[in-house]
Order: C-alpha cells, then structure tokens, then sequence
C-alpha cells in the first residue's frame, strides 16, 4: 500500500511537470504583459530555433521551482513524500529538455515523435498562441489551445532544422507532405 502511495506521488510529480511544462510556455514565454527573463530567451528561441536557453540559467530556475514546492509539499504531506513528487517531476522536466531539444535536431523515430514535432513547428512557425505543450499535446486540449497541424508547416529556411532537409537543401522526401520551406 505504501508503495503505491509513493508510486502514485512520483507520477503525480511526472504529470505535475507536464502541467507546468503548458503553463510556464503559455503564461510567461508568451505573456507580452509579464517581460521576464523566461520571457526573453523564449522569445530568442522562436527567432533563432537552434537557440536554447544555456544550462546554468534553467538549472537556477528549477532549483527555485523544485526547492520551493518541496518545501511547500514537505509542510502540507511528510517530506520523504514531498521529496518523490519533486523527484517525479525533475525526471519528466529532464525527459522535457532532452524531447524539446531532440524535436529540433533529430527525426522522428515513430509516430509519436512526428505528431510531437508537428505540433511543437505549428507553435513555432504558424501561430505560437496555440499548441504550447512540448511532451504532450494533453494540456493544448484541456485548455483550448490545441489545434491540428493540417497544413504542411512552413518552416524557415534559415532555421536550419536539419533533419528536414536533404543534402541539396529540399525538405527530405519522407517530410514533403508535412512540412514545406519558405
Ligand atoms: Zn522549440
Ligand atoms: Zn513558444
């Protein structure tokens, strides 16, 4: 039993994170009336794709995030269970930069992935109000800002994602119907 008390508050933190994941790119990387700092290299990462913010600014953020709901979570439940639901969600925030960054320079492995990246290029290069999830598209739904990459995505040329383009520079054909240059 306790066990599944503590395997239940893991993936709680797992499920957690990928609520914040939603909220955080919605509400501060695309809040014109909240300029931060996540703000800014947000913003940095839309104009330049191959951008990403540097390791010691993300790893001060979540030693904030993560210090402060231990602490609140250690209060409210014991802090060995407000320790596994932190530990939950570092692994699946880890899980997110690892698929974020693999969206941008790797191709889809499965179905999976190539639903991931379409949804997370829609965000970047045809509306970024919309789709703001980055490991699932659960939280675009429940909140409304989901909407179905039916048009082939264009993409940039100068982005560079290089997964996308062939040796003489033309979307590869295996992505032509998802996804044109412009
Ligand atoms: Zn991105
Ligand atoms: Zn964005």
């Amino acid at each position: 039993m306790i066990m599944i008390l503590k395997f239940v508050l893991f993936f709680g933190g797992v499920l957690f994170w990928t609520f914040l994941e939603y909220a955080i790119h919605r509400g501060l990387g695309h809040n014109p009336k909240l300029k931060n700092l996540f703000t800014v290299e947000h913003l940095l990462h839309h104009k330049e794709v191959n951008y990403f913010a540097a390791a010691y600014k993300k790893a001060g953020g979540a030693i904030v995030v993560v210090g402060l709901l231990t602490l609140i979570l250690g209060l409210l439940m014991t802090w060995v269970n407000g320790f596994i639901f932190s530990t939950g969600l570092v692994s699946m925030y880890l899980v997110y930069e690892i698929v974020h960054s693999r969206l941008h320079t790797h191709a889809p492995q499965n179905a999976y992935g190539g639903l991931l990246r379409k949804h997370h290029f829609y965000h970047h290069f045809n509306n970024p109000d919309k789709n703001h999830g980055v490991t699932t598209i659960f939280w675009d739904k429940v909140f409304g800002t989901y909407v179905k990459p039916e048009i082939k995505i264009p993409v940039p040329k100068r982005s560079k994602l290089n997964w996308l383009v062939n040796e003489v520079g033309e979307v590869h054909p295996a992505f032509s119907d998802e996804y044109c240059l412009v």
